[in-house]
């Protein structure tokens, strides 16, 4: 039998990819799951609500965070800066909740360095020229901001093996059913024995 554990899951993926519906079909498939709110130093957008869809800070704030220790990660994304709160990460985790961040790609990899046991699911589009549509559709940005937004997409779609698992997003029902069986796995692994083959329960750390 195995205990369940807390777990840090990253949902990623490029900037359209429809991470968002993504996050909540996850979340309210698992009860008592927590998604963390990040901070940035973008504007909010019309009926984005501080400390819940974001902590909105200004650029010298955000700098103070990262200059005491207070962020997971943190990264550069088209021109402005985003990060996770590191206290209700770990008070989370630390209580066996699965926490999932909805971060980009060089966040996720630092989640995955100071976190060797973090799932990342990496959320790709049917295709690029989709990616490109559902952003236009979305209709949030200027065109600068969506040409920046598709460039680091590129990047970010070339950067999907460093993940654990990558997830098309074509159907939702089924991108949701395989994030939700990774996320069951790797909660399965954490809360297994850490003993390995042979190795008595006395070496354990
Ligand atoms: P948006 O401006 O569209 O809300 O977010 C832009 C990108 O920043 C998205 O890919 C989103 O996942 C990512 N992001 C949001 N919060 C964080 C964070 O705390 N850290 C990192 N590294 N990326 C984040």
């Amino acid at each position: 039998m195995t205990t369940p554990q807390g777990l840090l899951v990253v949902i990623a993926g490029p900037s359209g990819v429809g991470k968002g519906t993504v996050h909540e079909r996850v979340r309210a498939a698992l009860p008592g799951s927590v998604l963390s709110v990040s901070v940035t130093t973008r504007a909010p957008r019309p009926g984005e609500v501080d400390g819940v869809d974001y902590h909105f800070v200004d650029a010298a704030r955000f700098q103070e965070l990262i200059e005491q220790r207070q962020l997971l990660e943190w990264a550069d994304y088209a021109g402005q800066r985003y990060g996770t709160p590191r206290a209700p990460v770990e008070e989370a985790v630390g209580g066996g909740r699965i926490v999932v961040l909805d971060i980009e790609l060089q966040g996720a990899l630092q989640v995955k360095d100071h976190d060797p046991a973090a799932l990342l699911v990496f959320l790709v589009p049917p295709s690029f020229a989709e990616l490109e549509r559902r952003l236009r559709t979305r209709g949030t940005e200027s065109e600068a901001a969506l040409q920046r937004r598709l460039a680091r997409a590129r990047e970010e779609l070339s950067a999907a093996h460093r993940f654990d698992v990558v997830v098309v997003n074509d159907d939702l029902d089924r991108c949701v059913e395989e994030v939700l069986g990774a996320i069951e796995r790797a909660r399965t692994v954490a809360g297994g024995p850490t003993v390995r083959a042979g190795e008595p329960p006395s070496a354990r750390g």
